[in-house]
């Protein structure tokens, strides 16, 4: 093996650039050169492709977004389109690939490894709704991106006795919604794995308002509903003065936190070693800080375990 091809694919995520640099970086460690491919399968099709110097991974680390860039190109879950971009492959020298995405990229990742191509995946989107792993490249950054717009809409519904319901990210999952609630001291936190009764919401916050509770707020997971159609169905049961809030894809930029750094240039890291022992397939994750893999067929029979306990903690701690 001597070149390393790198594709981010699907929506980005902060912390992206820091996996790209460590697996370019980890290839040149080893002897090997590495190749970025711009927008995702689009860009290999299309023989986007340019060898990736040292000097060009200089200052990314911190950078969100991905440098590689990204994007959806539906064409590649045909066989015509692989083959497209396996006649790329072979043009550039690329022996193998690290794609970095959701599951919907990693289905790409398998397709090419199925042509001979080893390709190892790894977690890069803000949703944690991957399998096999308890934390994706973004997830992190994007949580602390909602605390602190909370902590903000927190002030003014303080001052002015308000309710807001602060719809975040997540897609079909509510980990970003579970982790940004407790994190910013929510009321209510509202889920799509979850059932919840939207009388028990209102109960909560009339009981507030009459203990003295001067602001309310309900983080609502996108998976659910929009805010504007919440706050709808919330004044069939009162008035409370409600505000409804969408943070949207702010949540997608930004400074990659620390956490979202560290962890994706182990990932990077390690996708070369696997790759250098002959591996594809897989999708690295991380598991009780161990990082892991698992065969890409057995993570598109699973489903991501969102820790659920983490909204009745909520309960227990919340204004009561
Ligand atoms: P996110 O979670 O951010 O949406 P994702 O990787 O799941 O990320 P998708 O749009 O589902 O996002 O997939 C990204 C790309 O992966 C697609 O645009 C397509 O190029 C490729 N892809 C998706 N499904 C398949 C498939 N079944 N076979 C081959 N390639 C696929």
């Amino acid at each position: 093996m001597k070149r390393i091809g790198i594709l981010t694919s699907g929506g980005d995520a902060p912390g992206m650039n820091a996996a790209v640099r460590a697996v370019a970086r980890k290839a040149m460690a080893e002897g090997l050169e590495a190749y970025g491919i711009n927008y995702g399968f689009a860009g290999l099709v299309a023989g986007d492709i340019h060898k990736l110097e040292s000097a060009d991974l200089d200052g990314v680390v911190g950078q969100g977004g991905t440098l590689l860039y990204s994007a959806r190109y539906p064409e590649f879950a045909h066989e015509e389109g692989q083959l497209k971009g396996i006649e790329q492959l072979k043009k550039f020298g690329i022996d193998a690939l690290v794609v970095i995405g959701g599951d919907g990229s990693y289905h790409g990742a398998l397709r090419l490894t199925e042509h001979g191509y080893n390709t190892i995946g790894l977690p890069g989107t803000i949703d944690n709704d991957i399998p096999f792993t308890d934390f994706t490249i973004g997830f992190d950054t994007a949580v602390n991106t909602d605390v602190e717009a909370l902590d903000r809409i927190h002030d003014t519904a303080h001052s002015h006795d308000r309710t807001f319901v602060v719809e975040v990210m997540g897609r079909g999952a509510g980990d970003v919604a579970m982790w940004a609630g407790i994190s910013a001291g929510a009321d209510a936190i509202v889920i799509p794995e979850q059932d919840w009764d939207m009388e028990t919401i209102a109960n909560t916050i009339k009981h507030n308002r009459a203990n003295g509770h001067r602001s309310n707020i309900v983080v609502l997971a996108e998976g659910v509903m929009g805010a504007d159609e919440f706050v709808e169905k919330l004044s069939e049961y009162g008035d409370f003065d409600t505000r409804a809030n969408t943070i949207g894809h702010m949540q997608r930029g930004g400074r990659p936190s620390a956490k979202d750094r560290v962890m994706a240039s182990k990932m990077g890291a390690y996708a070369v070693e696997l790759l250098l022992d002959g591996k594809g397939g897989l999708a690295v994750g991380i598991q009780n800080n161990q990082l892991v893999t698992h065969s890409m067929l057995d993570l598109f029979d699973s489903k991501h375990e969102s820790e659920l306990t983490l909204t009745k903690l909520n309960e227990d701690i919340r204004f009561n």
